[in-house]
Protein backbone atom coordinates (compact mmCIF):
# COMPACT_ATOMS: atom_id res chain seq x y z
CA UNK A 1 0.00 0.00 0.00
CA UNK A 2 1.22 3.12 -0.64
CA UNK A 3 1.41 5.88 2.15
CA UNK A 4 -0.74 8.76 1.00
CA UNK A 5 1.26 11.67 3.60
CA UNK A 6 4.63 10.06 2.19
CA UNK A 7 3.73 10.17 -1.63
CA UNK A 8 2.51 13.93 -1.22
CA UNK A 9 5.58 15.39 0.71
CA UNK A 10 7.33 13.30 -1.82
CA UNK A 11 5.71 15.12 -4.93
CA UNK A 12 5.72 18.41 -3.42
CA UNK A 13 8.77 18.60 -2.52
CA UNK A 14 10.13 17.56 -6.12
CA UNK A 15 7.28 19.72 -7.61
CA UNK A 16 8.61 22.43 -5.69
CA UNK A 17 12.24 21.78 -6.43
CA UNK A 18 11.67 21.45 -10.45
CA UNK A 19 9.47 24.52 -10.25
CA UNK A 20 11.45 26.49 -8.03
CA UNK A 21 8.81 27.58 -6.08
CA UNK A 22 6.41 26.34 -3.51
CA UNK A 23 3.25 24.50 -4.51
CA UNK A 24 0.20 25.28 -3.32
CA UNK A 25 -0.24 22.11 -1.12
CA UNK A 26 -3.49 19.55 -1.09
CA UNK A 27 -5.97 19.97 1.82
CA UNK A 28 -5.45 17.18 4.20
CA UNK A 29 -9.01 17.19 5.44
CA UNK A 30 -11.97 16.50 3.86
CA UNK A 31 -14.33 19.47 2.96
CA UNK A 32 -17.19 19.87 5.06
CA UNK A 33 -19.30 19.55 2.73
CA UNK A 34 -22.43 17.28 3.18
CA UNK A 35 -21.49 14.31 1.05
CA UNK A 36 -22.97 13.95 -2.24
CA UNK A 37 -25.50 10.77 -2.05
CA UNK A 38 -23.95 10.03 -5.91
CA UNK A 39 -20.83 8.48 -3.83
CA UNK A 40 -22.48 5.73 -2.52
CA UNK A 41 -22.08 2.35 -4.01
CA UNK A 42 -25.56 0.20 -3.95
CA UNK A 43 -24.00 -1.58 -0.43
CA UNK A 44 -23.59 1.60 1.24
CA UNK A 45 -26.32 2.80 0.35
CA UNK A 46 -28.11 -0.63 2.38
CA UNK A 47 -25.68 0.23 5.08
CA UNK A 48 -26.77 3.36 5.73
CA UNK A 49 -30.69 2.71 5.08
CA UNK A 50 -30.18 -0.08 7.76
CA UNK A 51 -28.16 1.79 10.14
CA UNK A 52 -31.25 4.87 10.00
CA UNK A 53 -33.96 1.90 10.30
CA UNK A 54 -34.93 1.44 6.90
CA UNK A 55 -35.52 -1.52 4.89
CA UNK A 56 -31.90 -2.27 2.52
CA UNK A 57 -34.61 -2.97 -0.71
CA UNK A 58 -35.13 0.77 -0.37
CA UNK A 59 -31.65 1.14 -2.08
CA UNK A 60 -32.66 -0.16 -5.57
CA UNK A 61 -35.33 1.92 -5.86
CA UNK A 62 -32.80 5.03 -4.97
CA UNK A 63 -30.71 3.98 -7.75
CA UNK A 64 -33.33 3.92 -9.78
CA UNK A 65 -34.43 7.27 -9.22
CA UNK A 66 -30.50 8.57 -9.74
CA UNK A 67 -29.48 6.75 -12.41
CA UNK A 68 -32.50 6.08 -14.54
CA UNK A 69 -35.19 8.39 -13.85
CA UNK A 70 -32.38 10.88 -13.09
CA UNK A 71 -34.21 13.06 -10.86
CA UNK A 72 -33.07 16.59 -9.36
CA UNK A 73 -34.92 16.22 -5.79
CA UNK A 74 -35.25 13.65 -2.82
CA UNK A 75 -38.86 14.90 -3.42
CA UNK A 76 -39.33 13.38 -6.86
CA UNK A 77 -38.76 9.88 -5.30
CA UNK A 78 -42.58 9.13 -4.93
CA UNK A 79 -42.51 5.70 -3.94
CA UNK A 80 -40.27 6.39 -0.74
CA UNK A 81 -42.02 7.11 2.48
CA UNK A 82 -41.79 11.08 3.30
CA UNK A 83 -39.73 10.25 6.46
CA UNK A 84 -37.20 8.48 4.47
CA UNK A 85 -36.89 11.65 1.86
CA UNK A 86 -35.95 13.33 4.48
CA UNK A 87 -33.56 12.00 6.24
CA UNK A 88 -31.90 11.28 2.69
CA UNK A 89 -32.10 14.88 2.68
CA UNK A 90 -30.60 15.94 6.08
CA UNK A 91 -27.82 13.18 5.15
CA UNK A 92 -27.31 14.09 1.66
CA UNK A 93 -26.74 16.82 -1.07
CA UNK A 94 -28.11 15.80 -4.54
CA UNK A 95 -27.02 18.91 -6.31
CA UNK A 96 -23.30 19.73 -5.60
CA UNK A 97 -22.72 21.11 -8.87
CA UNK A 98 -24.38 24.52 -10.83
CA UNK A 99 -23.72 25.08 -13.94
CA UNK A 100 -21.96 28.45 -14.80
CA UNK A 101 -21.15 28.14 -18.22
CA UNK A 102 -22.20 25.50 -20.97
CA UNK A 103 -20.74 26.47 -24.11
CA UNK A 104 -21.36 25.15 -27.58
CA UNK A 105 -19.26 24.02 -29.96
CA UNK A 106 -19.78 24.04 -34.15
CA UNK A 107 -19.14 20.11 -33.62
CA UNK A 108 -21.26 19.48 -31.03
CA UNK A 109 -18.72 19.58 -27.88
CA UNK A 110 -20.23 20.51 -24.87
CA UNK A 111 -18.06 22.27 -22.01
CA UNK A 112 -19.46 22.83 -18.86
CA UNK A 113 -17.94 25.01 -16.52
CA UNK A 114 -19.90 23.88 -12.92
CA UNK A 115 -19.76 25.41 -9.73
CA UNK A 116 -18.87 23.56 -6.24
CA UNK A 117 -20.85 23.84 -3.52
CA UNK A 118 -17.60 25.58 -1.63
CA UNK A 119 -17.39 27.79 -4.74
CA UNK A 120 -14.27 26.40 -6.73
CA UNK A 121 -15.54 25.99 -10.46
CA UNK A 122 -14.52 23.13 -12.52
CA UNK A 123 -14.69 21.91 -16.22
CA UNK A 124 -16.30 18.63 -17.83
CA UNK A 125 -16.49 17.83 -21.43
CA UNK A 126 -19.15 16.30 -23.99
CA UNK A 127 -17.28 14.51 -26.80
CA UNK A 128 -19.78 13.53 -30.04
CA UNK A 129 -18.03 10.75 -31.23
CA UNK A 130 -19.34 7.85 -34.35
CA UNK A 131 -19.15 5.41 -31.48
CA UNK A 132 -21.15 7.12 -29.06
CA UNK A 133 -20.96 10.27 -26.76
CA UNK A 134 -17.69 10.40 -24.13
CA UNK A 135 -17.85 12.52 -21.14
CA UNK A 136 -14.28 13.70 -19.40
CA UNK A 137 -14.76 14.04 -16.04
CA UNK A 138 -12.55 16.26 -14.06
CA UNK A 139 -10.87 14.74 -10.60
CA UNK A 140 -9.35 17.71 -8.49
CA UNK A 141 -10.00 21.35 -7.93
CA UNK A 142 -6.72 22.73 -9.86
CA UNK A 143 -3.71 20.05 -9.78
CA UNK A 144 -0.07 20.17 -8.20
CA UNK A 145 1.81 18.16 -11.03
CA UNK A 146 2.21 21.29 -12.72
CA UNK A 147 3.09 20.30 -16.31
CA UNK A 148 4.63 23.26 -18.14
CA UNK A 149 2.07 22.99 -21.26
CA UNK A 150 -1.07 22.97 -19.22
CA UNK A 151 -3.80 25.78 -17.82
CA UNK A 152 -5.22 23.43 -15.29
CA UNK A 153 -2.27 23.72 -13.13
CA UNK A 154 -1.42 27.47 -13.29
CA UNK A 155 -3.14 27.89 -9.60
CA UNK A 156 -2.05 24.73 -8.17
CA UNK A 157 -4.30 22.29 -6.47
CA UNK A 158 -7.05 23.88 -4.29
CA UNK A 159 -8.79 20.41 -3.02
CA UNK A 160 -9.43 16.87 -4.21
CA UNK A 161 -13.02 16.29 -5.31
CA UNK A 162 -15.38 13.79 -3.23
CA UNK A 163 -16.40 10.76 -5.40
CA UNK A 164 -19.80 12.11 -5.72
CA UNK A 165 -18.47 15.41 -7.03
CA UNK A 166 -17.17 13.41 -10.09
CA UNK A 167 -19.99 10.79 -10.61
CA UNK A 168 -22.30 14.36 -10.83
CA UNK A 169 -20.03 15.40 -13.76
CA UNK A 170 -21.67 12.83 -15.36
CA UNK A 171 -24.88 12.68 -14.44
CA UNK A 172 -25.72 16.68 -15.52
CA UNK A 173 -24.09 15.80 -18.50
CA UNK A 174 -26.20 13.03 -18.83
CA UNK A 175 -29.60 15.11 -18.11
CA UNK A 176 -28.59 17.84 -20.86
CA UNK A 177 -28.40 14.01 -23.20
CA UNK A 178 -31.46 13.61 -22.45
CA UNK A 179 -32.98 16.53 -24.26
CA UNK A 180 -32.17 14.84 -27.28
CA UNK A 181 -32.62 11.23 -26.16
CA UNK A 182 -29.04 10.00 -26.18
CA UNK A 183 -26.33 8.33 -23.28
CA UNK A 184 -23.22 9.00 -22.28
CA UNK A 185 -21.33 5.41 -23.99
CA UNK A 186 -17.59 6.47 -22.69
CA UNK A 187 -15.33 8.16 -19.79
CA UNK A 188 -12.29 9.23 -20.27
CA UNK A 189 -10.87 10.34 -16.91
CA UNK A 190 -8.76 13.09 -18.05
CA UNK A 191 -9.92 16.60 -16.87
CA UNK A 192 -8.68 18.63 -14.13
CA UNK A 193 -6.32 17.23 -11.89
CA UNK A 194 -4.28 14.39 -11.68
CA UNK A 195 -6.93 11.35 -11.31
CA UNK A 196 -4.15 8.66 -9.22
CA UNK A 197 -3.29 11.99 -6.76
CA UNK A 198 -7.02 11.53 -5.96
CA UNK A 199 -7.23 7.61 -6.24
CA UNK A 200 -9.30 6.41 -3.63
CA UNK A 201 -12.46 8.88 -4.90
CA UNK A 202 -11.27 7.90 -8.40
CA UNK A 203 -11.54 4.15 -7.67
CA UNK A 204 -15.26 4.81 -5.88
CA UNK A 205 -15.99 6.93 -8.71
CA UNK A 206 -15.53 4.06 -11.01
CA UNK A 207 -17.31 1.26 -9.52
CA UNK A 208 -20.44 3.51 -9.12
CA UNK A 209 -20.29 4.44 -12.71
CA UNK A 210 -19.88 0.39 -13.68
CA UNK A 211 -22.46 -0.70 -11.27
CA UNK A 212 -25.24 -2.10 -13.62
CA UNK A 213 -27.35 -0.19 -10.66
CA UNK A 214 -25.39 3.13 -11.03
CA UNK A 215 -25.08 4.52 -14.56
CA UNK A 216 -24.38 0.80 -16.33
CA UNK A 217 -21.10 1.84 -18.31
CA UNK A 218 -18.49 -1.11 -19.11
CA UNK A 219 -15.23 -1.23 -18.14
CA UNK A 220 -13.81 -0.93 -21.76
CA UNK A 221 -15.49 1.83 -22.18
CA UNK A 222 -13.68 3.65 -19.94
CA UNK A 223 -10.38 5.32 -19.83
CA UNK A 224 -8.26 6.37 -17.28
CA UNK A 225 -4.80 8.60 -17.68
CA UNK A 226 -1.97 9.30 -15.20
CA UNK A 227 0.82 11.86 -15.71
CA UNK A 228 3.21 8.77 -14.29
CA UNK A 229 2.62 8.38 -10.54
CA UNK A 230 4.37 5.31 -10.60
CA UNK A 231 3.14 3.31 -6.86
CA UNK A 232 -0.25 4.42 -8.30
CA UNK A 233 0.24 2.23 -11.81
CA UNK A 234 1.24 -0.67 -9.52
CA UNK A 235 -1.77 -0.23 -7.68
CA UNK A 236 -4.04 0.42 -10.43
CA UNK A 237 -2.58 -2.94 -11.89
CA UNK A 238 -3.12 -4.98 -9.22
CA UNK A 239 -6.57 -4.37 -9.12
CA UNK A 240 -6.83 -6.44 -12.14
CA UNK A 241 -9.44 -4.00 -14.00
CA UNK A 242 -10.91 -4.07 -17.58
CA UNK A 243 -10.43 -0.22 -17.80
CA UNK A 244 -8.22 1.47 -20.27
CA UNK A 245 -4.95 2.86 -19.40
CA UNK A 246 -3.09 5.86 -20.57
CA UNK A 247 0.11 7.17 -19.64
CA UNK A 248 0.85 10.86 -20.72
CA UNK A 249 3.99 10.78 -21.77
CA UNK A 250 5.15 13.67 -24.18
CA UNK A 251 8.83 13.29 -24.24
CA UNK A 252 10.91 9.63 -24.78
CA UNK A 253 14.11 11.07 -22.71
CA UNK A 254 14.54 11.63 -19.07
CA UNK A 255 16.14 15.31 -19.74
CA UNK A 256 13.43 16.32 -22.39
CA UNK A 257 10.60 14.78 -20.12
CA UNK A 258 11.36 16.43 -17.14
CA UNK A 259 11.32 19.51 -18.59
CA UNK A 260 7.96 19.60 -19.96
CA UNK A 261 6.48 16.88 -16.79
CA UNK A 262 8.36 17.86 -13.24
CA UNK A 263 6.68 14.65 -11.77
CA UNK A 264 9.20 12.93 -14.09
CA UNK A 265 11.77 14.43 -11.64
CA UNK A 266 9.74 12.63 -9.16
CA UNK A 267 9.31 9.63 -10.82
CA UNK A 268 12.32 8.82 -13.54
CA UNK A 269 11.48 7.45 -17.05
CA UNK A 270 13.09 3.83 -16.45
CA UNK A 271 10.96 3.62 -13.13
CA UNK A 272 7.89 4.63 -15.35
CA UNK A 273 8.63 2.55 -17.96
CA UNK A 274 9.19 -0.43 -15.66
CA UNK A 275 5.79 0.18 -13.83
CA UNK A 276 3.93 0.43 -17.68
CA UNK A 277 5.57 -3.16 -18.47
CA UNK A 278 3.99 -4.54 -15.18
CA UNK A 279 1.06 -3.37 -16.23
CA UNK A 280 0.79 -4.60 -19.45
CA UNK A 281 2.19 -8.61 -18.06
CA UNK A 282 -0.22 -8.57 -15.10
CA UNK A 283 -3.42 -7.26 -16.90
CA UNK A 284 -2.99 -8.24 -20.74
CA UNK A 285 -3.86 -5.30 -21.45
CA UNK A 286 -2.18 -2.73 -23.85
CA UNK A 287 -1.24 0.86 -22.46
CA UNK A 288 -2.00 3.82 -24.50
CA UNK A 289 0.74 6.49 -24.73
CA UNK A 290 -0.86 9.95 -24.63
CA UNK A 291 2.32 12.01 -26.78
CA UNK A 292 1.18 16.12 -27.16
CA UNK A 293 3.07 17.45 -29.55
CA UNK A 294 4.56 20.80 -29.33
CA UNK A 295 6.61 23.08 -31.77
CA UNK A 296 10.70 22.53 -31.72
CA UNK A 297 9.76 20.85 -28.31
CA UNK A 298 9.38 17.14 -28.95
CA UNK A 299 8.37 16.78 -32.50
CA UNK A 300 11.09 15.94 -34.71
CA UNK A 301 11.30 12.94 -36.55
CA UNK A 302 14.68 12.34 -34.80
CA UNK A 303 12.69 12.05 -31.77
CA UNK A 304 9.88 9.76 -33.03
CA UNK A 305 12.76 7.61 -33.77
CA UNK A 306 13.48 7.93 -30.00
CA UNK A 307 10.05 7.50 -29.10
CA UNK A 308 9.70 4.25 -31.23
CA UNK A 309 13.15 2.77 -29.68
CA UNK A 310 11.68 3.28 -25.87
CA UNK A 311 8.61 1.50 -26.64
CA UNK A 312 9.21 -1.48 -28.89
CA UNK A 313 8.10 -4.33 -27.81
CA UNK A 314 5.59 -2.86 -25.18
CA UNK A 315 1.87 -3.43 -26.16
CA UNK A 316 0.86 -0.27 -26.79
CA UNK A 317 -0.76 2.33 -28.86
CA UNK A 318 0.53 6.18 -29.12
CA UNK A 319 -2.27 8.82 -29.62
CA UNK A 320 -0.48 11.98 -30.54
CA UNK A 321 -2.33 14.99 -29.67
CA UNK A 322 -1.67 18.87 -31.49
CA UNK A 323 -1.39 20.59 -28.84
CA UNK A 324 -3.55 23.53 -28.34
CA UNK A 325 -1.55 26.91 -28.04
CA UNK A 326 -2.37 28.37 -24.43
CA UNK A 327 -1.93 31.74 -23.62
CA UNK A 328 -0.39 31.68 -20.13
CA UNK A 329 2.13 29.22 -22.10
CA UNK A 330 4.62 29.81 -24.51
CA UNK A 331 4.43 26.27 -26.57
CA UNK A 332 2.91 26.55 -30.33
CA UNK A 333 1.05 24.08 -31.90
CA UNK A 334 3.04 21.59 -34.16
CA UNK A 335 2.26 21.76 -38.49
CA UNK A 336 0.21 19.92 -39.85
CA UNK A 337 3.13 18.12 -42.21
CA UNK A 338 4.86 18.07 -38.64
CA UNK A 339 2.30 15.78 -37.06
CA UNK A 340 2.13 13.44 -40.23
CA UNK A 341 5.95 13.12 -40.59
CA UNK A 342 6.56 12.39 -36.67
CA UNK A 343 3.38 9.96 -37.42
CA UNK A 344 4.99 8.18 -40.17
CA UNK A 345 8.01 7.42 -38.39
CA UNK A 346 6.37 5.49 -35.58
CA UNK A 347 4.55 3.61 -38.52
CA UNK A 348 7.54 2.92 -40.04
CA UNK A 349 9.02 1.41 -36.90
CA UNK A 350 5.84 -0.87 -36.65
CA UNK A 351 4.69 1.12 -33.57
CA UNK A 352 0.54 1.45 -33.61
CA UNK A 353 -0.52 5.15 -33.90
CA UNK A 354 -3.02 7.84 -34.16
CA UNK A 355 -3.62 11.63 -34.37
CA UNK A 356 -6.47 12.33 -32.10
CA UNK A 357 -9.11 14.24 -33.97
CA UNK A 358 -9.92 17.95 -32.56
CA UNK A 359 -12.53 18.72 -31.15
CA UNK A 360 -14.23 21.70 -29.57
CA UNK A 361 -11.56 23.97 -31.63
CA UNK A 362 -14.36 27.17 -31.35
CA UNK A 363 -14.68 27.34 -27.46
CA UNK A 364 -12.09 27.07 -24.90
CA UNK A 365 -10.70 23.51 -26.38
CA UNK A 366 -7.82 22.71 -23.89
CA UNK A 367 -8.01 21.25 -20.57
CA UNK A 368 -8.56 23.70 -17.95
CA UNK A 369 -8.70 26.92 -20.62
CA UNK A 370 -12.23 27.33 -19.80
CA UNK A 371 -11.99 27.64 -16.15
CA UNK A 372 -8.89 29.51 -16.28
CA UNK A 373 -10.80 32.39 -18.41
CA UNK A 374 -13.45 32.84 -16.14
CA UNK A 375 -12.30 31.98 -12.90
CA UNK A 376 -9.26 33.93 -13.41
CA UNK A 377 -8.90 34.29 -9.63
CA UNK A 378 -8.85 30.37 -8.94
CA UNK A 379 -5.35 29.85 -11.60
CA UNK A 380 -3.28 32.22 -9.82
S1 LIG B 1 -1.72 17.67 -17.77
FE1 LIG B 1 -2.95 16.65 -16.19
S2 LIG B 1 -1.43 16.06 -14.63
FE2 LIG B 1 -0.42 17.58 -15.93
S3 LIG B 1 -0.80 19.52 -14.86
FE3 LIG B 1 -2.45 19.26 -16.36
S4 LIG B 1 -4.12 18.31 -15.22
FE4 LIG B 1 -2.23 18.04 -14.01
Amino acid sequence: MVDQEKFNERINDLVDEAEDKPVRRAKKEKPSLKESVYSLQPKQLEEWLKENGEKPFRAAQIFDWLYNKRVKTFEEMSNLSKGLREKLEASFSLTTLSTIIKQESKDGTIKFLFQLQDGYSIETVLMRHEYGNSVCVTTQVGCRIGCTFCASTLGGLKRHLLAGEIVEQVVKVQQTLDEVGERVSHIVIMGIGEPFDNYDAMMNFLKVINHEKGLNIGARHITVSTSGIVPKIYQFADEQLQINFAVSLHAPNQEDRQKLMPIARAYKLDELMEAVQYYTKKTGRRVTFEYGLMSGENDSVEIAEELSALIKGIKCHVNLIPVNYVPERDYVRTSRSQIFAFEKTLKKNGINVTIRREQGADIAAACGQLRAQERSEETR
